[in-house]
C-alpha cells in the first residue's frame, strides 16, 4: 500500500475516505479498478485538462487521449512530472502501476503498446480523474 506520508498531498485514510466519492475512493486509496466501459470519461472528447480526482493536480492534456477501444480513459503521454510509476505484481502479472506525483493516488497502469511518439498506453481509471474543460 502507498505511503502517503511520503507524498506532497498527504492525508489518513479516514480523510481520503470522507473527502473522495466511494468509486473515486476505491480506486485511488485502495488501488480499485472500475468496470471496463463505466466511464463517462470514455466518450469525452472537448478539450481541456484532466486532473487527480485526489489532490486536483493536473494529469494529462486532452490532446494526448485517444481512443485505445481498451473500455478505459487512455492517453499516451502525461504532463511533465504528473505522474510517478512503480511495479504492481499483483494478479500474477508484472504490470507498472502509475500514480498521481502528488497524492500517491492509484490511477491505472501503464503498458508498453500505445501509439506513436511515446508507444506508451496509460490507461487510467475515469473515477480517478476529473475533467475540466477549456474556458
Ligand atoms: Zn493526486
Amino acid at each position: 500500500m502507498t505511503n502517503t506520508k511520503n507524498f506532497p498531498v498527504g492525508k489518513t485514510d479516514e480523510e481520503w475516505q470522507r473527502d473522495l466519492a466511494p468509486d473515486t475512493y476505491r480506486v485511488l486509496r485502495k488501488h480499485g479498478t472500475e468496470r471496463a466501459g463505466t466511464s463517462p470519461l470514455n466518450h469525452e472528447k472537448r478539450e481541456g485538462v484532466y486532473h487527480c480526482a485526489g489532490c486536483g493536480k493536473p494529469l494529462y492534456e486532452s490532446a494526448t487521449k485517444y481512443e485505445s477501444a481498451s473500455g478505459w480513459p487512455s492517453f499516451y503521454k502525461a504532463m511533465e512530472g504528473a505522474v510517478a510509476t512503480s511495479t504492481d505484481r499483483s494478479l500474477m502479472m508484472t504490470r507498472t502501476e502509475v500514480h498521481c506525483a502528488d497524492c500517491g493516488g492509484h490511477l491505472g497502469h501503464v503498458f508498453p503498446d500505445g501509439p506513436e511518439p511515446t508507444g506508451l498506453r496509460f490507461c487510467m481509471n475515469g473515477a480517478a480523474l476529473k475533467f475540466e474543460p477549456k474556458t
